[in-house]
């Protein structure tokens, strides 16, 4: 049967946690009786966690694994897994079970009631380190202020999206995929629900400080014509500058 739900989940070295994601994720899906896949993304991985998948798989059939040839980051593992996806409502999902699969219930509720898009907001995110946490905080703020379509606080990627919505996100040709900025910009009946983010089932975040730099860099020049803006004024001025020091040279070699 086409599936109703599909999960879409990016992994990059989750070998440890895919045993016990799976056994919390698969009772969700069986709890919603819906026929359901989930489409897992190897982003990559180093670590054994195609080889997992792959077992995963074969034991049951509603697994689907899709392998990247290298580490590309989450946004592009999700897009990869979008392409996959075929259930008319499409569910992003960490693998590292911060984003307890059980709200998976009242996510399909919202969805039932005609929504196209169900955001699962974060209540807080205490499981962040501090540091984290404010940068995370102080990046949010200016992104909210340069950028042209506003981004709930405590959005992430764990939402529902009907159909409609994810054909809306494939249809977007951007090379550079900010997906927090285009979950905003497709629009569509949204409403949230709240949960509480938890403890990494096993490991450590797989975002340094390099990564997260780079995010937030493709955030800011994907959704806002701030640093084209601000380099046009930046050349305008240098050249003022060298005009009138041009101009200078000029009048100092006629006078003398
Ligand atoms: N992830 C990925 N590719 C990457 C980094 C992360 O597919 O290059 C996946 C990761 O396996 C996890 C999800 O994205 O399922 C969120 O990553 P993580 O938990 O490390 O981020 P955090 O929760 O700290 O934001
Ligand atoms: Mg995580």
């Amino acid at each position: 049967a086409k599936p109703a739900l599909s999960l879409v989940v990016p992994c990059y070295n989750e070998a440890s946690c895919l045993a016990s994601f799976w056994a919390r994720a698969g009772d969700a899906l069986d709890a919603l009786g819906l026929p359901a896949e989930a489409v897992f993304v190897d982003d990559g991985s180093r670590d054994a966690t195609l080889a997992v998948l792959s077992a995963l798989a074969a034991r049951d059939p509603r697994v689907r694994v899709v392998s990247l040839s290298r580490n590309f980051g989450k946004e592009v593992a999700l897009a990869a897994g979008l392409d996959h996806a075929s259930g008319d409502a499409v569910v992003p999902i960490d693998a590292d079970l911060q984003h307890p699969p059980e709200l998976l219930s009242e996510l399909v509720a919202k969805w039932r009631e005609g929504h196209d898009v169900v955001i699962a907001l974060r209540r807080d995110r205490a499981t962040d380190p501090a540091a984290r946490r404010i940068a995370s905080d102080l990046f949010h703020r200016l992104f909210s202020r340069v950028s042209a379509v506003p981004v709930p606080p405590g959005a992430g990627d764990f939402r529902l999206m009907a159909r409609p919505v994810v054909e809306a996100l494939r249809a977007m040709p951007e090379r550079i995929r900010y997906m927090k900025g285009m979950y905003a910009w497709v629009g569509f009946r949204t409403t949230n629900v709240e949960y509480d983010v938890e403890e990494r089932a096993a490991g450590n975040s797989r975002y340094g400080l390099v990564k997260l730099w780079r995010l937030a860099l493709d955030g800011v020049v994907s959704f806002s014509s701030l640093p084209l803006r601000l380099s046009s004024i930046l050349g305008a001025l240098f050249a003022l500058v060298a005009l009138a020091y041009g101009g200078w040279l000029v009048i100092r070699t006629i006078l003398h």
